[in-house]
């Protein structure tokens, strides 16, 4: 629905998007995650018309966006700035886009009623912003991106504002809220947590180029580079040699995984394993050496409510290794731990040589 197509821009030296192609389907919801700088934000800036591209194209249903100005495209941009008028009610501020269109005042009426029905505000047509609390001021300007039904919602870094407790609710509203409209949602964010929550698909950026396109769950555990592997939620990388059935991790021995499609036996590779997919053993004083999986001593243990991280110093491994497990956790810092994992939940990537 809508196709971006080889788009290239640079700044003088810098290159802030280099040949990205991506193809988002009608009613999706949609993330643009990365680092500071690698080019999300410009990517949105062109969909939106503020911005123009070297080369490539975006289309919308086949429609040519790039020929049309920024006022003419069915698209409706929301800022992490809530940037509300102070001075109007909530309802003003919302049927603000539509009078400026000259529509019949009873129609804009019953279109702002019905979308401030939809983010839940009905209640606080006559209020102005500074009377309502953050997440209620991100629901008006929410409302009022879409009160125009734009075929496409762009939302710039939405939730960056709100502390984290609203920013959680808001995650759930917004989410139930594209839902319900049925708008094609594409957000921006640099939170990995944040796309993970919100969308169906996420396209992970870096330097000026898309790194991998997936659903949040095959990102997180069959992330495809050792960039996304590391972008995206806490991970453990071990590097060594590709083997049919994990890695050959050198003075570490073989770790168990499962190589991507297409990685030959002995190419450089990097086995990554998430923290709650490890197995942590504390080892009897009386064990022999020989046991598979990880050894090492427990550094440090810190207890989040629901799970625990530890981690463990490996010998022979550069960093420790993080474990999650559910829950307050018995072992303690010192402890002689073994560490185990299933083969299906590390993952064996190639590393560009
Ligand atoms: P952030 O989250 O910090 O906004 P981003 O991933 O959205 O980062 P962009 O804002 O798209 O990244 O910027 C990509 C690169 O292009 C950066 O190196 C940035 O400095 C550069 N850039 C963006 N806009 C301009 C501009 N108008 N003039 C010069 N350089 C620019």
């Amino acid at each position: 629905m809508l196709k971006i197509d080889g788009i290239t821009r640079r700044f003088g030296q810098v290159t802030a998007l280099d040949g990205v192609s991506l193809e988002i389907g009608q009613g999706e919801f949609f993330a643009l995650l990365g680092p500071s700088g690698c080019g999300k934000t410009t990517l949105l800036r062109i969909i939106a018309g503020f911005e123009t591209p070297d080369s490539g194209t975006v289309t919308l249903d086949g429609d040519d966006l790039l020929a049309l100005p920024p006022n003419r495209r069915p698209i409706s941009l929301m800022f992490q700035s809530y940037a509300l008028f102070p001075h109007m009610t909530v309802a003003k501020n919302v049927a603000y886009g539509l009078e400026r269109e000259k529509l019949p005042r009873e129609e804009i009426r019953r279109r702002v009623g019905e979308v401030l029905e939809t983010v839940g505000l009905s209640a606080h047509g006559d209020r102005r912003p500074a009377q309502l609390s953050g997440g209620q001021r991100q629901r008006v300007a929410l409302a009022r991106s879409i009160v125009k039904r734009p075929r496409l919602l762009l939302l710039d870094e939405p939730l960056s504002a709100l502390d984290k407790k609203v920013r959680a609710d808001m995650q759930l509203e917004l989410k139930r809220l594209q839902n319900e409209v049925g708008i094609t949602f594409v957000v921006v964010t640099h939170d990995q947590e944040e796309a993970m929550s919100l969308a169906d698909r996420i396209a992970v950026f870096d330097s000026g180029s898309v790194r991998q396109v997936d659903e949040p769950v095959a990102l997180y555990e069959r992330p495809r580079t050792p960039f996304v592997a590391g972008f995206v939620g806490a991970n453990n990388t071990f590097e060594g040699k590709a083997r049919a059935a994990g890695l050959d991790a050198g003075d570490l021995g073989e770790l168990a995984g499962t190589p991507l499609d297409g990685l030959e036996e002995g190419a450089g590779a990097l086995l990554c394993v998430r923290p709650e997919k490890i197995t942590l053993a504390e080892i009897p004083e009386e064990t022999e050496d020989g046991a598979e999986g990880l050894e090492g001593a427990v550094l440090d243990v810190s207890f989040y409510g629901g799970v625990s991280h530890l981690s463990v110093d490996v010998p022979g491994h550069a960093r420790p290794v993080l474990v999650a497990v559910q829950g307050a956790s018995a072992v303690r810092p010192g402890a002689k731990v073994r560490l185990t994992w299933d083969a299906d939940d590390a993952v064996v990537i190639p590393v560009p040589s």
